[in-house]
């Protein structure tokens, strides 16, 4: 294959570019998704291709092909030629590349047991009994399983003489329960929304999530929800759940501080941010208490590999340390607009036809010193949220309000009723301000977001966020109807 990026970069140069880097990705995902009781979706995909990125004159060009037939590679290197010199007479600013060294490396991630060889039966299996589980709750009318593996090799080579080939399995399964009565409809899922828990993991993720183990306890909550009422409105201490909190990393600091959306070249999807340029080192986005860890060195992460899509080196840095804002999250392109010589390596690209662009990796908020029951025990009013289910931000990433799937009121240090649809509200910086007690690491859990989107045409990225349950001081909760 590095035969093959070598044509390709030998061509890039001889047509006049300063510099070019190709990326080819091989790739298969087998997917299941079930409902109640049913196989409704089975699909192996197998995707193949390379995308070609050059530097010609003072413009960037990219274009793809999904052949890996050498005969491709002219037609597409003269286009991303051609692009990359139309958009340099439109450019203004120089492109100035940070000074990453190249590397010449191989990397795979870990797994146990290839999930490729793991017979279908037993992965529908799984499944099935789960859904008869779910379905034995009468007031479940809608059971719901899903499991997905992906195998990837990815070669990226450069004309900075960069040759690395990254391997990497991911395994993910989950389920949900969604139940009808009382005029409501409840959901509830397991480990975690959108498909479940995703790991750099092979089939011994599966096996470890407890997936059966737990479906009676869901189906019963989903049912219990029913009857719940709504927590009244009022500013109380709100506990996170891991789950819930990993959304709230993601949307709250994660996409605020890729650098791309901070210089406003970014702006789909709410897409802007309120941590800018000239205040980032001055702001304080949350309490002491608050340390939040980009790493792409996390093990079985979403966001971990070896190289990023410029082949830069895997990182951990801190984007805010003790409550202090301190880095954003950056690539080869745009680490010189904050005086970096050197790429945080976060430039991700979700195929072989797409441009690479600032996407988040790993993010966790580092655990505290509290036992969750300690926690719990020192909360006079207050209310335990956790499990995703909606959100919404404004384009800076200030204002948010988040509604999960289950809620217990807190009263005199004891959870004493569930509530439903609890609702919380805050501002960002004024929000983290607020936390005051993080569980210990021993509650710290990886979270996977297998649904992040960004970008123009759109890009779906997948990264993991590492949270301990938390507390925040008078938070808005509930919602006030008129
Ligand atoms: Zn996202």
């Amino acid at each position: 294959m590095f035969d093959f990026c070598d044509k390709v970069l030998n061509y890039a140069e001889l047509l006049g570019a300063s510099y070019a880097d190709i990326r080819i990705i091989i790739r298969d995902i087998e997917s299941l998704y079930t409902k109640n009781g049913k196989l409704e979706n089975y699909s192996i995909n197998n995707i193949e291709g390379f995308g070609v990125r050059v530097i010609c004159d003072n413009g960037w060009g990219f274009a793809s092909s999904s052949n890996l037939d050498s005969s491709q590679i002219e037609k597409t290197v003269r286009k991303a030629v051609s692009i990359a010199k139309a958009s340099s007479k439109v450019r203004k600013e120089p492109i100035i590349l940070s000074k990453d060294p190249p590397f010449q490396d191989r990397w795979a991630s870990t797994y146990l047991i290839d999930p490729f060889t793991v017979p279908f039966d037993n992965k529908l299996q799984t499944l099935l009994e789960i859904d008869e589980i779910l379905r034995n709750e009468p007031s479940v009318k809608i059971a719901e399983g899903y499991m997905e593996f992906r195998r990837e090799h990815k070669y990226f080579a450069s004309s900075e003489n960069a040759r690395i080939l990254q391997t990497t399995i991911v395994s993910g399964a989950g389920y949900s329960a969604t139940a009808v009565g009382n005029e409501d409809v409840q959901t509830r899922s397991y480990p975690m929304s959108f498909g479940g828990q995703y790991m750099q993991m092979g089939w011994e993720l599966v096996e470890s999530l407890k997936l059966k183990e737990n479906a009676q306890r869901v189906a019963s909550e989903t049912a219990a929800l029913l009857n719940a009422k709504e927590p009244e409105p009022k500013v109380r201490d709100l506990i996170i759940g891991g789950e819930q909190l990993s959304l709230q990393i993601h949307e709250s600091c994660g996409h605020p501080s890729e650098l791309d959306r901070v210089l406003g070249y970014e702006e789909n999807y709410a897409g802007s941010s309120f941590i800018t340029v000239d205040k980032y080192r001055n702001l304080h986005y949350g309490s002491h208490k608050v340390n939040i860890v980009a790493d792409s060195t996390l093990p079985n992460g979403l966001g971990t590999f070896g190289y990023d899509d410029d082949g830069v080196r895997a990182q951990r840095f801190f984007v805010v340390k003790n409550g202090l804002y301190q880095n954003y999250l950056t690539n080869r392109e745009l680490a010189y607009t904050i005086n970096e010589d050197r790429s945080r390596g976060c430039s991700r690209a979700d195929n072989f036809s797409s441009v690479p662009i600032i996407r988040m990796i790993n993010l966790s908020l580092l655990p505290g010193d509290d036992k969750f029951e300690d926690i719990i025990a020192a909360t006079e009013d207050g209310l335990y949220v956790d499990g995703i289910k909606t959100w919404s931000i404004d384009q800076m990433r200030l204002n948010f309000q988040f509604t999960c799937q289950i809620g217990y009121l807190i009263k005199n240090g004891k959870m004493i009723e569930m509530v439903k649809n609890p609702t919380y509200q805050g501002i960002t910086p004024n929000f983290w301000q607020s936390c005051d007690m993080i569980a210990s690491e021993e509650y710290w859990k990886p979270w996977g977001v297998i649904n992040c989107g960004k970008g123009q045409p759109a890009q779906v990225m997948m990264m993991t966020h590492g949270a301990a349950p938390a507390r925040f001081k008078n938070v808005m909760t509930g919602i006030v109807r008129h």
